[in-house]
């Protein structure tokens, strides 16, 4: 979700990426020409399982990263872009649905008209920031500014409530920075401030392409950036952010108005629309004291340079050639280490699929899932719980009435698999073939709406949080739910053509590591109606606790780039998935064969084939900068260690390879929570 963005605790499978190469590759589930026969799978399994494929797939000069799901979403991109294509030809006979998404894409793909425009689409916006008088009518510019898509110093939309899973609530949380993190503001290593150099040097450019003089551009560029760090400075880190209980604080707006006075919140929640809102969920209170300390010591005109800042950054992508440029010469090239900008047709598909989801959505899915698609999902989800549930039953460290409620819990997961009950419905957005800007603008005022549109009424558990094209998948834990997009539901994810072994180290493991999200760290914390509730027994969370540690530990050794490495309470969630998910779904490989052992196929046993279908999953390419950026930033772990660092908690992967204790992939010291 680029434009609205909606504060959400629900955890993805993979990092959110930006992928794309040319098409016409063979998906296959498993892939012999993948391999590195030259690595010892007991030294280094990643390397002995995608070493070939490193080889045969260099970098991409448009990318920072590409593996096999780059490769899957490019693949699910051309279908979307020959849906584009035929739907802008503008020939008369068009449904409305495809003169929205051909319009809108056509308009976007138009850089001649778009260059020509230059910034006046920008000014009606510019102009209302500038005639600001005084600081008591910021809420209102921030209203606006809101409503059309930039999201100035926080966040806005609204949640679950967390602790009654049935309600809809406003919330606010911390936002409004141009780094990645808030810890890209105060780290002190070499590089960290050179990138903040670079930072200050490309807010500093595009104040000159706005039109200031290269001096007043500096002094505004050194304005965001103090305002930036002040922001920064009030915001929790990513490890406290995973923390639910700190980050919910249901207030009124009275109390909100104490906390943090000086912003006419009240006046903010009207002219932003959406239901009248008397309470919310302030995720942290601290960030908007940071926020009240900002606007009562910043002087008005830094204020209103801070937020032609962001209207600026957050429009990059319907701006004339120069801004792209410039934005991808920071955001791409610097700190993702991407020598080339993606060509503008894949940009252009993937901005109509972000702000119209649903336009392409539904024909999406008959195209490529199926009914098929869906049942053969729906068996193997049934299969992966069978084993979760027996697994849940086998730990030794739970006493019976938390297990009891575990498997409650699991009973209680809904499936959503790679269809919409609803889909949106877009006659009320105005698309022209000849204004990206407004097109754009008009689609992300949409989407607050309908986002806002939610507080007070029943959840609708029918939406979902990604597109049907996207390449991946998340657990809810609110709507204990767990969700595959029908992009995801395709080789080499599952493959027809391949053996079980293959399919369940694959999608068998990725329907595992979703259903595990309900009981790591995090959604360990809900309740199978999804509420924020302890229904642990004080030893039992202990010993929960010890056992995570073991993977903190294990993990956080784990070198990402330099001499950053891993964080491994950032990743605890996601590493405790992905080693839930690949045992439970090598116990249903096992249910399923009934105590038949297959056959070798191509010299591998069963039991290795299904290793080397995870491995396989995870096969790509990455730059240092994209490395770097990831271990910092993001709680999935880089695929190197999301394969090596589970087989190697496996007695079963050692037993498959005849790996001696001690060896790399046999340390003495496993670690299993589930
Ligand atoms: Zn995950």
């Amino acid at each position: 979700m680029s434009i609205t963005i909606v504060i959400m605790v629900r955890t993805s499978l993979l990092v959110v990426f930006f992928g794309s190469l040319a098409f016409g590759q063979q998906f296959n589930g498993f892939d012999l020409g993948s391999l590195d026969r030259s690595v010892d799978p007991c030294v280094n399994f990643y390397k002995f399982s995608c070493g070939g494929w490193q080889t045969k797939n260099p970098l991409p000069s448009d990318q920072a990263r590409y593996g096999t799901f780059d490769a899957l979403q490019d693949r699910n991109r051309i279908v979307l872009q020959n849906l584009l294509e035929t739907a802008s030809s503008n020939k008369p006979g068009r449904s409305p649905i495809e003169q929205k998404e051909g319009d809108f894409y056509a308009a976007c793909m138009d850089e001649k008209a778009i260059d020509a425009r230059g910034t006046a689409p920008l000014k009606p916006d510019l102009d209302r920031i500038a005639v600001l008088k005084n600081k008591k009518d910021l809420a209102e510019v921030l209203a606006h500014l809101f409503r059309n898509g930039s999201n100035p110093f926080f966040n806005f939309g609204s949640e679950q409530d967390a602790k009654d899973s049935t309600k809809v609530i406003a919330a606010i949380g911390q936002g409004g920075l141009g780094l990645p993190d808030r810890d890209y503001y105060f780290k002190t290593d070499a590089k960290s401030a050179e990138e903040r150099k670079q930072y200050v040097a490309h807010v500093q450019k595009m104040f000159e392409l706005l039109g200031s003089s290269p001096a007043e551009a500096a002094m505004k560029a050194q304005a965001v950036m103090t305002i930036e760090t002040a922001l920064a400075k009030g915001s929790l880190d990513n490890v406290s952010l995973r923390d639910p209980e700190k980050t919910y604080h249901k207030m009124t707006v009275g109390e909100l108005t104490t906390l943090s006075s000086d912003f006419e919140w009240p006046k903010f929640f009207k002219d932003a629309g959406g239901p009248s809102i008397q309470s919310l969920d302030v995720s942290e209170p601290d960030f908007f004291k940071a926020f009240k300390d900002v606007i009562e010591k910043t002087s008005l005109d830094d204020l209103k340079t801070y937020l032609a800042w962001h209207l600026v950054d957050s429009n990059t992508g319907v701006l004339p050639t120069a801004f792209v440029q410039e934005n991808f010469n920071f955001n791409g090239k610097i700190l993702r280490g991407a020598k080339e900008l993606r060509p503008r047709w894949k940009r252009c598909v993937d901005m109509t699929d972000q702000q119209l989801p649903d336009a392409l959505g539904k024909t999406f899915v008959e195209k490529t899932l199926g009914e098929e698609g869906k049942q053969r999902t729906q068996k193997m989800i049934a299969e992966l719980e069978k084993a979760m549930e027996k697994d849940l039953q086998a730990v030794d460290w739970m006493s019976p009435q938390t297990k009891q409620q575990a498997i409650e819990k699991l009973h209680a997961i809904a499936n959503k698999i790679g269809n919409k009950a609803h889909w949106l419905d877009y006659a009320n957005v105005k698309v022209s073939r000849d204004d990206a800007f407004g097109n754009s603008e008009r689609a992300s005022e949409f989407e607050l709406a309908r986002q806002l549109n939610k507080i007070g009424k029943p959840v609708d558990k029918t939406d979902w949080a990604m597109s049907q094209p996207t390449v991946n998948a998340y657990y809810d834990p609110q709507e204990n739910d767990i969700n595959f997009p029908a992009g995801i539901l395709q080789a080499p994810f599952y493959d027809n053509k391949a053996d079980d072994a293959v399919n369940y180290g694959a999608i068998g493991a990725v329907i595992g590591h979703e259903l595990t999200h309900g009981f790591d760290d995090q959604g360990r914390q809900y309740d199978a109606k999804g509420n924020l509730r302890d229904w642990w027994t004080a030893a039992d969370a202990k010993a929960f606790d010890a056992l995570a540690d073991c993977i903190v530990k294990q993990y956080g050794e784990f070198t990402a780039s330099g001499d950053v490495k891993l964080n491994g309470k950032l990743t605890l969630g996601e590493n405790t998935a992905d080693n839930g998910g690949l045992r439970i779904a090598y116990m249903a490989l096992m249910d399923s064969y009934a105590g038949r052992q297959p056959v070798p196929i191509d010299g591998f046993t069963s039991d290795q084939r299904f290793f080397l279908g995870w491995a396989q999953v995870w096969c790509e390419n990455h730059t240092d900068e994209i490395a770097r950026q990831q271990a910092l930033t993001n709680p999935h772990s880089l695929s190197q260690f999301r394969v090596n660092g589970v087989v190697s908690n496996m007695p079963e992967f050692r037993k498959a390879f005849g790996c001696k204790e001690g060896q790399p992939m046999a340390p003495a010291r496993m670690c299993k929570v589930w």
